[in-house]
């Protein structure tokens, strides 16, 4: 099987994006971070083949994890901390008092109530919030695409943004609310063109690219600036 240049992978301690490199100079397969951006990047001698490295990458998954939380940029859900909505920064600030809650406001997301519970309410505004967002584009798509989706969920899927089932549900990952909107916009209309073609066929994308124009910009932008997203929380 050919090697992907680039997948996400998912450890205990959490995702990680893994760059493939082959090299004719290795003698053993060898795992290093890249700080830049977190990738695990993994070299392979030219006979090694993807399970050795997958072999390598879990014999080592804690030091990996650990290395990668150490970067900076992990972007934590606390006071202070910015965090992109729909593609545009928000600061996350703490607002004594009141009753326990987030909300967004003037650019920022507020969250109220005590420290341990904060990250959570925050958690829980952008689940909700992504809900709501692909739940609208969701509708309008499936009524140009003539299709009807059964039910919609939103998950911490770690290896997939989107997913269509065979009974016409779909489920999609709530960091997309991160995302900008012409990446939320093809998100959706990738999964609700799956509900006319379960397949990745010509018909498939030709759907896709009557139901959005971003195909090809948001799939840069997903290879690029996804595995930031499974780095917030
Ligand atoms: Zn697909």
């Amino acid at each position: 099987m050919e090697l992907p240049d680039s997948e996400i992978v998912a450890l205990p301690g959490g995702p990680a994006r893994v760059a493939w490199r082959r090299s004719a100079r290795a003698r053993r397969v060898s795992l290093r971070i890249d700080p830049r951006d977190g990738a695990v990047i993994v070299t392979l001698p030219m006979r090694a083949s993807r399970r050795a490295g997958l072999s390598l990458l879990t014999s080592h998954a804690d030091w990996v994890s650990a290395r990668i939380e150490a970067l900076p940029g992990a972007v934590k859900l606390a006071d202070g901390e910015i965090l992109p909505l729909h593609g545009v920064p928000h600061r996350i600030a703490h607002v004594p008092g009141g009753r326990g809650g987030a909300w967004v406001a003037e650019g920022e997301i507020r969250v109220s109530g005590e420290a341990e519970f904060r990250a959570r309410r925050v958690t829980d505004l952008l689940r909700r919030e992504a809900r709501r967002s692909l739940g609208e584009i969701v509708a309008v798509k499936a009524g140009q695409a003539g299709v009807r989706p059964a039910r919609i969920t939103v998950k911490d899927t770690r290896t997939r943004w989107g997913s269509c089932a065979a009974n016409g549900n779909l489920a999609f990952s709530w960091r997309l609310v991160m995302a900008p909107p012409y990446v939320q916009d093809y998100v959706a209309a990738h999964e609700v063109a799956h509900l006319r073609h379960m397949n990745h066929g010509a018909h498939f994308w030709a759907l896709v690219a009557e139901l959005t124009p971003h195909r090809d910009a948001a799939r840069v932008w997903l290879r690029d600036s996804g595995p930031l997203l499974l780095r917030v929380g």
